[in-house]
């Protein structure tokens, strides 16, 4: 099992959750192109039901030994048939730019993924990316360190920010310590750390920067219509 702790919008607390190791049924663990990623995030500015959350604040593997959340996302995620999906995924050197799916929740998933074997990884990310076919997507990151409750929607938008800037370390893996960014990135004029772009892939507005560390933001464009709501 991995272990891990979260508090998301719809968690009145911090809350423990463990996931079954993925090795349990399929070995070595599938490798996710940085695409899927990608696409997820740019359904998160065109979609409500899409979302990311600063969310993942503890996570430890099979001795209990503590992982840092940084290097991890966990999709969480409920399709029209209400079958849940939690996703917990790991950026690492090893995977050569990849996502490897470390852990699967809740059991009825694994068991899925055990019976197809890798069959089942492309139908299911395929599920995931098909808004029609899903009632909520909600990306899990890491908090930063100097996390601060702001708006509903400054909160996602850096989340998205924590997101973009997990993508761009895993495309760019196995860059050394420090150097994921070019000398020419953009950097915060609030902490001085570099800030990234939220991808639009789907045109609906332009660019918008934000700083994955402390939330600032260069533009804001896009604005979701309605308050959004999410029922797990
Ligand atoms: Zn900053």
């Amino acid at each position: 099992m991995i272990y891990l702790s979260t508090r998301t919008s719809w968690q009145k607390s911090a809350t423990k959750i463990s996931l079954h190791n993925m090795n349990d049924v399929i070995y070595p663990y599938p490798l996710i192109e940085s695409q899927f990623f990608e696409d997820i995030n740019s359904l998160t500015r065109k979609h409500q039901h899409y979302n990311a959350e600063m969310g993942l604040l503890n996570i430890a593997g099979e001795e209990k030994k503590a992982l840092d959340p940084d290097f991890w996302i966990l999709i969480w995620a409920l399709d029209f048939r209400d079958r849940m999906f939690q996703i917990l995924i790991e950026r690492h050197p090893d995977y050569g730019g990849k996502g490897a799916i470390a852990a699967v929740g809740p059991t009825d998933l694994l068991e899925f993924f055990g019976s197809m074997k890798n069959n089942a990884i492309l139908p299911t990310l395929t599920l995931i990316n098909s808004p029609e076919k899903m009632k909520s997507v909600v990306v899990v990151v890491s908090r930063p360190k100097n996390y601060q409750e702001r708006s509903k929607e400054k909160n996602q938008y850096q989340a998205m920010g924590r997101f973009q800037n997990w993508i761009n370390k895993l495309k760019n893996t196995p860059n050394t310590k420090g150097q994921w960014f070019p000398s020419n990135a953009p950097t915060c004029p609030v902490c001085n750390g570099p800030i990234v772009g939220i991808q639009d892939g789907y045109k609906i507005g332009f660019g918008m920067l934000v700083c994955p560390d402390c939330g600032h933001m260069e533009r804001k464009e896009i604005v979701k219509q309605k308050a959004y709501e999410k029922k797990f």
